[in-house]
């Protein structure tokens, strides 16, 4: 697909979470059909998309299918098999490729490739065996975070190790092996940014925001973060180069740490829309949803610019049902829900968004900040 997919074509998600439904949202209102592709059915993307398919990720029969009736393909989480992506590869333009999808599901690949790319990372080793862990420990020093180098999300599949007697523990839980020791890095706060990348090869980055996480799970993301310009300047600037050293057309998030001199140390890259760019949906023109769907389709790039800032609230289980009917009440916060089957504990259901006056954060207590949310 080299020219840009004209209003009325249609483009297949794999994956059937809230992020595609965001982005199937997003790009019927630019004209496109959504095909979603997932094992589950009634899933939150299915529910706004044009058309579904519910099959395993390894049904060949089902994927040549989908790539028939679809102009080009992108996946909504980056967990999705790279072998679905290589079979599809040579029936519809994948966007992002299988190579951006190789680098992000695993976690040595990924730590090696921000090194590459010019983003500081925390120090860390592979550990393959017992001897692994203890030698790497030796390097590492203690207190370090001991993880699963795949398939790892929300604090899952990973263990801090503060004592030399935790670290047999620690390596028998973890699986599937290999793993990565990492140095438990003394964050003052985590901080992320989006960035875009058109098939062009323009970028369109939004500004940097702070995360804060209760239960290894998003809760608040602060747009845009308090922090000094150059070091707000410095997020954004790794971002866009991870997104330029990947050759990626859609949008990533780096997640970052903060340290307490002011350097950023680069932790994850989401390939795809993120929960910390839930924001840009009501304090940009141009969400990070529509962007991804803007690079998929060979578009042009919108403004990233920021009109509001914003405190993202992200509502999870029991507890964000809960908020649900005072926040439909509330002035100023916008409210968005998935359309899940279940409020089960630790499930994301939805998100507000409290709008504030430009530049007016900075200026703000959290209590503040947070009123109504
Ligand atoms: P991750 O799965 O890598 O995104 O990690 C989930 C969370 O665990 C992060 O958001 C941090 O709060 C914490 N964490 C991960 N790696 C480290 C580290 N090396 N040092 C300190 N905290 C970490």
């Amino acid at each position: 697909m080299s020219r840009s997919l004209p209003p009325g074509g249609t483009i297949g998600i794999l994956g059937g979470g809230q992020l595609g439904r965001m982005s199937a949202m997003a790009a019927a209102r630019l004209g496109y059909r959504c095909h979603v592709y997932a094992p589950e059915a009634e899933s939150p993307g299915m529910q706004v998309a044009a058309a579904a398919t519910v099959a395993p990720y390894e049904d060949d029969a089902a994927l040549t299918r989908f790539a028939a009736a679809v102009d080009v393909v992108t996946f909504e989480f980056e967990n999705v098999p790279a072998e679905t992506l290589a079979t599809l590869a040579p029936l519809a333009p994948c966007r992002p490729g299988v190579e951006v999808l190789r680098v992000c599901q695993d976690r040595l690949a990924e730590k090696d490739f921000l090194q590459r790319a010019g983003v500081p990372v925390a120090p860390w080793r592979a550990v393959e065996d017992l001897a692994g862990l203890e030698a790497a420990i030796a390097v590492i020093g203690l207190p370090a975070v001991l993880k699963t180098t795949r398939l790892g999300y929300d604090g899952r599949g990973q263990a801090v190790i503060r004592h030399p007697g935790e670290a047999a523990a620690a390596f028998a839980r973890l699986a599937p092996k290999p793993l990565i020791l990492e140095a438990f890095v003394p964050f003052v706060a985590e901080v992320s940014a989006i960035a875009a990348r058109g098939e062009d090869g323009a970028a369109a980055v939004y500004d940097a925001v702070e995360n804060r996480h209760r239960d290894h799970i998003l809760d608040l993301s602060f747009a845009p973060a308090r922090l000094p310009a150059p070091v707000a300047e410095a997020a954004r600037g790794h971002a866009q180069r991870v997104a330029e050293a990947l050759g990626l057309v859609g949008v990533l998030a780096l997640e970052m740490f903060l340290l307490p001199d002011g350097q950023l140390l680069g932790n994850e890259i989401a390939p795809r829309p993120h929960n910390s760019g839930h924001w840009t949906m009501d304090g940009c023109a141009a969400s990070q949803f529509e962007q991804h769907v803007r690079a998929v389709a060979g578009l042009p790039l919108a403004s990233p610019a920021r009109h509001h800032d914003v405190v993202m609230k992200n509502l999870v289980g029991p507890d964000g049902l809960a908020r649900w009917p005072a926040l439909l009440r509330t002035t100023d916060v916008v409210p968005h829900w998935y359309g899940k089957s279940e409020a089960r504990s630790g499930r994301k259901l939805g998100h507000a968004n409290r709008l504030l006056a430009l530049g007016s954060l900075s200026t703000l207590e959290d209590e503040a900040a947070l009123r109504g949310l």
